[in-house]
């Protein structure tokens, strides 16, 4: 390889060992071993359930994608650890730190070439955090930042037969791209993240600067820069690592001796994806597409990895009549918990009723959503949304009854800027309101409702701060595991 400079080296160094990297992932007995580790079975009924819910237009989204999507979830938020700084063993504390110092022998072996040193001043003791490099390792050590993530995630998707590639951007980040055969296209994959399949997320959503970005699998290397840009000519200006015609040679090189083995079949099937792939880098992504962030129109793909679907697919126009049962008892009471996402009848039998848009009469903008790194749920409006709305309807007309006495517990959090403000109709939607502007109507016993044959019970998140103003107004917020019901209403009923 004709090397101009210095940097040109580097760059080659770079190429090479990123691509001898991908090739480790090819033993067999480390995929078998990667594979024991993957609850398959599980994500498949996970994701033939969720596949089960979206309305599949021809092979639009296909089982493969979707378990993709699950598997990513279960990567990050059961699987593997991110870790800033490693605690110390000992006291649990955070320790100093004290710079980098070579491997030592057993470290090396597993492909760590840099060891991070810190200090516990309370226990006077050393850590070391080696940045292992060998897949293997890192499916015990099951932690690292996004080198370790994307390095063991690129070889889970090879465990389960996903052509998949390493991302390497060259400013400092890692991910994966796993080939669609439904979309004839590969798609951006990022463990770290648990995002798929959206490419501007680092330009358009982290305002990194695009240089170099390349993929290396077991077939080929390649320059994929322009999947993960809208301003091409921004990026070839900052583009002077090396010549651009010797990086092409490089990559057609390297990506020729890894192919030489392949069957002529496959050679074919490659070169096939490598016409389309070029294509697609013939013009620059859209923007307004919603394709950086889980906003309105991002892919049903995304929005299901983002827990932000559920059954958001199903137009809802549910209304609360009263049962025999709740005639003759002239009792209505309905309690949910966002927790285990469900719905309690207490007036008729305790039956259940599962997820929250099930009895929702109407909603815009508000999905359930779960943090799984703080152990939480709340019902929020979606991101980049400036108004959520949800309302619940209850309609005893049929019934002969009407409201006595109304008993409601409707919790909701604000945090900083963001509001939350509750409407009460009596009968219907139409007619005016009581509104409270409180967090928790909590619990709200009245007689105002009294003689009226219904009620509309809505709420309006509005306002907060910045980026994340969504998560300043949040409805039913609490802890994963916890077993109480922050919203309940529950109605005394008699002849007018
Ligand atoms: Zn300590």
């Amino acid at each position: 390889m004709d090397l101009q400079n210095e940097s040109e080296v580097k760059f080659f160094q770079e190429l090479r060992s990123k691509s001898k990297l991908v090739q480790t992932y090819e033993n067999l007995n480390l995929l078998q071993y990667a594979v024991d580790l993957i609850p398959v079975e599980e994500l498949n009924i996970k994701a033939s359930l969720k596949l089960s819910l979206i309305e599949v237009e021809e092979n639009d989204v296909t089982l493969e994608d979707v378990l993709i999507l699950e598997l990513l979830s279960w990567f990050k938020n059961t699987f593997f650890k991110w870790v800033d700084i490693p605690k110390c063993e000992s006291c649990g504390q955070l320790p100093e730190k004290r710079g980098i110092v070579p491997a030592i022998e057993s470290e090396a072996v597993w492909g760590a070439i840099r060891v991070e040193c810190y200090f516990c001043p309370r226990c006077e003791r050393t850590i070391r955090f080696p940045r292992y490099n060998n897949p293997r390792k890192l499916l015990e050590t099951r932690q690292g930042r996004c080198g370790e993530w994307a390095n063991c995630f690129t070889l889970m998707c090879r465990a389960l037969g996903y052509d998949a590639r390493l991302v390497v951007d060259w400013n400092d980040h890692v991910w994966t791209e796993v080939y669609s055969f439904s979309k004839n296209r590969w798609m951006h994959c990022d463990s770290c993240e648990n995002a798929c399949d959206v490419p501007l997320l680092y330009e358009m959503g982290w305002k990194k600067p695009i240089s170099y970005i390349i993929a290396f699998s077991k077939d080929e290397v390649q320059d994929v820069t322009w999947r993960y840009t809208s301003k091409f000519r921004e990026v070839l200006n900052r583009r002077n690592l090396c010549r651009e015609l010797w990086l092409l040679n490089c990559i057609s090189s390297l990506t020729e001796s890894l192919q030489s083995k392949a069957s002529p079949e496959r050679q074919r099937e490659l070169k096939m994806r490598r016409v389309l792939e070029l294509a697609e880098f013939l013009t620059p992504p859209l923007v307004n597409q919603g394709n950086w962030s889980g906003r309105t129109s991002g892919s049903l793909a995304w929005r299901i990895a983002r827990g932000e679907t559920e059954l958001d697919i199903r137009p809802s126009t549910f209304v609360f009549n009263l049962n025999a049962l709740e005639i003759e008892q002239k009792h209505f009471h309905i309690k949910y918990s966002c927790a285990l996402n469900k719905y309690i009848r207490v007036s008729d039998k305790s039956s259940e009723i599962h997820n929250w848009v099930s009895c929702i009469f109407s909603y815009n903008d508000i999905f359930r959503k779960v943090e799984n790194d703080w152990n939480i749920v709340y019902l929020a409006r979606k991101e980049g949304s400036p108004k959520g709305v949800i309302s619940w309807k209850f309609n005893f007309e049929d019934s002969g009854l009407v409201i006595q006495t109304l008993k409601l517990n409707l919790s909701s959090t604000t945090f900083g800027e963001g509001k939350v403000k509750w409407f009460l109709y009596p009968g219907s939607e139409q007619s005016i309101p009581r509104i409270y502007e409180m967090k928790d109507v909590t619990p709200l016993y009245t007689q105002e409702f009294k003689g009226s044959s219904g009620l509309v019970i809505s709420a309006e998140l509005t306002e907060g701060i910045g980026d994340v103003a969504w998560q300043h107004s949040q409805l039913f917020r609490q802890a994963a595991d916890s077993s109480e019901f922050p919203f309940e209403v529950e109605i005394a009923l008699d002849k007018p």
